[in-house]
């Protein structure tokens, strides 16, 4: 049941394009703070809204079905009053005219829109369309890979960012070899640094995982399906399952004549708007302006949450400056690894809690004097303590030092429910 109206008094009509996590918390935002008027919700996908996270982990695994990770129930988006177009795209937009074109031939008449529609893999650069070489983006992707997984004997998956890690931590769980190759260091390097991406390496490595750094893909062998994967080092590696996780690209093509303007994704200012009225961004499609870092574009499930929400909130008339803290964490073996704040232009970092032998720690890393990020590997407890000087933008030794504080440390040592603290 809906109730309220427009609290702006202005738009009756908003439409969502993008059918995942960012669309439908813009769609929920609307309702919660009250707007009764119609909310259209578009997406290529043809099931319902379903979270991205468990796919790379617990549905690869087999643990879970898909239908298991609903965002929301489907009588959720009758009682919300949300009006549901799944399986068919937005093909482009008409600012002026206000109307979003669907590839069934549709044209969606708009006063307020939300552009959610996250980003896309980037394929292997002149690699061939073999059988059994994936990308992991969709559910069809996952249930793809997991049939593969079931009968594969040498997986070798390109590529050491997050997918690369958690799609190597849950094949490791299968009878067959896992073989990460990365084109510079060790797997998430860039993003955690030498020190921390070498401990993860070796975590890889305790699961019989290997990992080659250095390593260039320079040919997918095969004649209908994979069959090795050729390095420039004139190394061939078998391969009957290849999994591709170079990195993503912003889904922005079905806006390219419409006068929006695109960078890197849809700009945005600090309040998600972009320049043209009535229209936001949110989620992994959005590089908006953030009030302490500047132009980025993030591409984690908490920020796609709450810049949906953020995004629906300008649409009413109640815009804020959105400047999150940002947060990802990543599910590796029995590892929680969580990141907050930006580690990757670090010049320091130290260890404050715990040990890099247990595998069990946080660590600070500071840019120019600034504590700039956080990491922690099964310990979430102390992470929420660096979350909190990050938003006060402390500097790199008052964190440290507040780490090092009674009142930190007697915090942390409470146990958590799971055992994870
Ligand atoms: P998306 O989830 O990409 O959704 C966009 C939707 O729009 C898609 O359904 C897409 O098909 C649709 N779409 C695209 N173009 C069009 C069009 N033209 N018309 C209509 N619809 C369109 N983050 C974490 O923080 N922790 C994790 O552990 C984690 N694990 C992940 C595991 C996997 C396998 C993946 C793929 C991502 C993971 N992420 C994780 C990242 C997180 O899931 C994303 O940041 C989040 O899904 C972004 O949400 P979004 O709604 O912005 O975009
Ligand atoms: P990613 O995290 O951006 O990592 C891509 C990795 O591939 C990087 O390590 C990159 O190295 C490397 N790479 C790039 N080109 C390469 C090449 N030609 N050969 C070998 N390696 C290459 O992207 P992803 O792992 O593909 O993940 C896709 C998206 O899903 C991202 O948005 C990611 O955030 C999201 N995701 C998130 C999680 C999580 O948060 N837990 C889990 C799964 C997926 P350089 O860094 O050196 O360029």
């Amino acid at each position: 049941m809906i109730v309220g109206n427009d609290p702006t008094g202005r738009i009756q009509r908003v439409v969502v394009v993008g059918g995942s996590l960012a669309g439908v918390a813009a769609a929920e935002e609307l309702r919660q703070r009250g707007f009764g008027g119609d909310v259209a919700l578009v997406g290529d996908e043809a099931l319902l809204p379903y979270d991205r996270p468990p796919l790379s982990k617990a549905v690869l695994a087999g643990e879970r079905e898909v239908t298991e990770t609903l965002l929301r129930p489907s009588e959720w988006y009758d009682e919300q009053q949300i009006d549901l177009t799944l399986g068919d795209a937005a093909v482009d937009l008409d600012v002026g005219g206000r109307t979003v074109g669907l590839a069934s031939g549709a044209r969606v008449p708009f006063e307020g829109l939300v552009i959610a529609t996250g980003a896309a893999p980037i394929a292997l650069p002149g690699a061939p369309p073999l059988d059994g070489v994936h990308t992991l983006r969709t559910a069809a992707d996952a249930e793809a890979i997991r049939e593969r997984l079931a009968t594969a004997r040498n997986v070798v998956i390109v590529g050491g960012g997050f997918i690369g890690a958690e799609v190597a931590a849950t094949a490791a769980g299968h009878d067959c070899t896992v073989t990460i190759l990365e084109a510079l260091g060790a797997p998430m390097e860039r993003v955690i640094g030498t020190t921390v991406a070498e401990l993860c390496a070796d975590l890889h490595r305790g699961h019989g995982v290997a990992v080659r750094t250095g390593a260039l893909v320079t040919r997918l062998h095969g004649e209908s399906a994979v069959r090795a994967v050729a390095l420039d080092d004139g190394t061939n590696l078998d391969a009957d399952l290849v999994i591709i996780g170079i990195g993503v690209r912003p889904s922005v093509g079905w806006l390219s004549n419409s006068g929006l303007a695109i960078a890197d994704g849809v700009l945005c200012d600090s309040c998600c708007r972009t320049g043209a009225g009535g229209i936001v961004a949110a989620g992994d499609v959005a590089r908006w302006e953030h009030p302490t870092l500047g132009s980025v574009r993030i591409e984690h499930w908490e920020n796609a949450s709450r810049q949906g929400q953020s995004a629906a909130r300008a649409l009413l008339g109640e815009p804020e400056p959105y400047g999150p803290v940002p947060y990802v964490w990543s599910d590796q073996y029995d590892r929680k690894i969580q990141i907050v704040g930006d580690p990757s232009e670090a010049d320091e970092m130290t260890l404050v809690d715990g040990s890099y032998e247990e595998l069990r720690f946080v660590a600070l890393y500071g840019r120019a004097g600034r504590l700039v990020g956080a990491l922690a590997m099964n310990r979430s407890r102390p992470l929420r303590a660096a979350r909190s000087l990050l938003a006060d933008g402390v500097s790199f030794a008052d964190a440290t030092e507040a780490f090092n504080s009674t009142e930190v440390k007697s915090a942390s040592r409470r146990p958590g429910p799971t055992g994870v603290q």
